[in-house]
């Protein structure tokens, strides 16, 4: 691989970080690794990674106080490494704006996607800004944003307003988890008890007329407890 991207690893087990190092080092990426975030923050700034590869549970201290810092002044992606016992850290990790996220343990395939996904999301611009107002188009899936016109193998499909600013919300920022919180703020404003079932009602619609199978991951992922994200490949 000769356009190289540099990755930074954020994790104080050794053991994991070496296995993350590893994998990446083998795959073509150039690999950078902390183990306490004070230095994390050192190399961050000196390195300029283009990726990095965050452990929530850091010796010195919170790796969503990094996400915070990071988050100041950059876009670069950021992935969370997180335990089960760590389920509200994630969710608060990417409210924050860390872009996704990999629940321990994990496989090689997963995290290399997860990588691959959020390094061609930097890619495609600042996260959240559209190019222009080009249509986004996934396999057979496209969204247009000046028409507001979904369409699916050339078809149309009729959505209401709300399911196409859901669907539209998601597209920008393709490649990424967006929290359930994040969804129901941008799309209704407030969110009250009921706001999850609304979305969650939404979501199925869009599915159904996607015609995406129940329980597939096809598009949209449901990333269960946390939230939805529509794939960029
Ligand atoms: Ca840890």
């Amino acid at each position: 691989m000769n356009n190289k991207y540099k990755i930074l690893i954020v994790e104080d087990e050794s053991n994991i970080r070496s296995f993350v190092k590893t994998i990446l080092e083998t795959n073509g990426y150039q690999v950078l690794d902390s183990r306490t975030g004070t230095q994390a923050k050192m190399m961050f700034s000196s390195h300029c990674p283009d990726l990095i590869i965050l452990d929530l549970g850091l010796p010195d201290f919170d790796g969503t106080e990094f996400i915070k810092e990071v988050r100041k002044s950059h876009s670069v992606p950021i992935i969370v490494l997180s335990a089960r016992t760590q389920e509200e850290d994630k969710v608060q990790a990417l409210d924050l704006g860390a872009n996704d996220y990999v629940t321990k343990p994990f496989g090689t395939a997963e995290l290399l996607a997860r990588v691959r996904a959020a390094l061609r999301n930097s890619r495609h611009g600042i996260d959240g800004e559209k190019e222009g107002n080009k249509p986004f188009v996934l396999r057979d899936l496209k969204i247009d944003y000046e028409s507001r016109t979904v369409t699916m193998k050339h078809m149309s499909v009729k959505l209401t307003q709300t399911e196409f600013n859901i669907v539209a919300l998601l597209s920008e920022h393709a490649g990424k988890v967006m929290t359930y919180s994040v969804i129901i703020q941008t799309i209704w404003g407030s969110s009250d008890t009921g706001s999850i079932k609304k979305l969650q009602v939404n979501m199925a619609n869009i599915r159904k007329k996607l015609g995406i199978k129940p329980g597939s991951n096809q598009y949209i992922s449901n990333e269960l407890g946390v939230g939805y994200r529509m794939y960029n490949e």
